[in-house]
């Protein structure tokens, strides 16, 4: 028990001295998870600079260590002086951290050491996108690598290690994937504003339509969960299908719109000028796939995250390939470079 408390304060170290190193760069960490394989500190932004993702990414193992090593000269004064439980548990937990410190210093990302190998790649490009393409493409790399290795120890008689190999490569696999389809989302939602993505001529409903009429026309014909509710353009209320599943089928001839309507959630409704990477954010977080485009009361669109994918996939297959052909193409001396430092800027945060 006292090696399994010893652990988890462990991992809370190391996951703490990234989070404070993050707090000093103005990196503010929205959480710490942790779980089966050891801590993840969420970072809310995108590093500031190479140096900065560096320190932080290098800043957990440094502590691992610091504190393997501490643990591991208390142990060798050893078990006579310690007793032999206390020099167990002390040992077993020097032992750990230095495991901890350097499986997190493999070179995949998003592992600290591949994040470290980011931030060298960064640095030395100059190019943030490039640099987290390589990093995850080494991170899906180790994990395959760690899947085969586990298969194999799992049929070489090793069943335990095997089925943690294979799980932790798996995971590794899967994390540096979601961080190449992060990069992708931001990279092509940073900066824009919703306005540019959103449906101009939303549907709405007339505050004196039916319930029946409302289910027939609207709910059965475009399969919205919900409608804004518009009086000349603006928006009075929002109504959903929710509303009106309890009305009995012989009222909803008699009631109106206006009767069930509800004030729309602010959960669903944004602004304009809102960043579209942060519309997504949100719907991710209410679990809403329709936001309301609204300005002074009035309804300017309506944001799908339908439309949103679709311009992604546009825009990979239209602009990815393009940018890429032509950064190899233009490696020539005295090229200028504006273009591949102009494609990396939108994650740099601003100054
Ligand atoms: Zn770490």
């Amino acid at each position: 028990m006292a090696g399994a408390v010893g652990l988890f304060i462990s991992i809370v170290l190391h996951e703490i001295t990234h989070a404070l190193i993050a707090r000093r760069y103005d990196m503010p960490i929205a959480g710490i998870t942790l779980f089966i394989f050891g801590g993840v500190a969420e970072l809310h932004k995108e590093p500031t600079s190479a140096k900065a993702e560096f320190l932080v990414a290098i800043g957990g193992p440094i502590a691992s260590m610091v504190l393997g090593t501490v643990l591991l000269v208390v142990a060798s004064v050893g078990p006579d002086v310690l007793s032999p439980a206390a020099f167990g548990v002390v040992s077993y937990l020097g032992d750990l951290n230095w495991i901890l410190a350097l499986f997190n210093l493999v070179p995949a990302f998003p592992l600290d050491g591949g994040r470290v190998f980011r931030a060298g790649l960064w640095g030395w490009m100059d190019d943030f996108a490039r640099a987290t393409r390589i990093a995850a493409g080494a991170g899906e790399f180790f994990g395959i690598a760690m899947i085969l290795y586990g298969i194999l120890e799992f049929v070489t008689g090793n069943a335990i290690a095997g089925v943690w190999l294979f799980f932790i490569g798996f995971f590794l696999h899967g994390a540096a994937g979601a961080a190449r389809q992060d990069l992708a989302l931001r990279r092509t939602f940073a900066g824009l504003p919703v306005s540019v993505l959103m449906q101009r001529n939303p549907i709405g409903v007339a505050p004196d339509l039916s319930i029946a009429d409302l289910i027939e026309h609207y709910f059965y014909r475009y399969y919205f969960k919900a409608f804004p509710v518009l009086r000349d353009h603006e928006l009075v209320g929002c109504i959903m299908a929710n509303d009106v599943r309890n009305l009995p089928p012989g009222d909803r001839t008699r009631v109106r719109v206006a009767d069930v309507m509800r004030p729309c959630s602010p959960e669903i409704v944004i602004p304009p000028d809102l960043e579209a990477l942060e519309a997504l954010i949100k719907m991710q977080g209410g679990r809403h796939s329709r936001l309301l485009v609204v300005e002074e009361g009035r309804l300017h669109g309506v944001l799908a995250l339908s439309d949103m994918l679709q311009y992604l996939l546009l825009k990979q297959e239209l602009g990815g390939n393009i940018r890429d052909s032509s950064l190899s193409a233009s490696k020539t001396p005295g090229t200028s470079t504006t273009g591949a430092a102009g494609a990396a800027r939108p994650y740099q945060a601003a100054p």
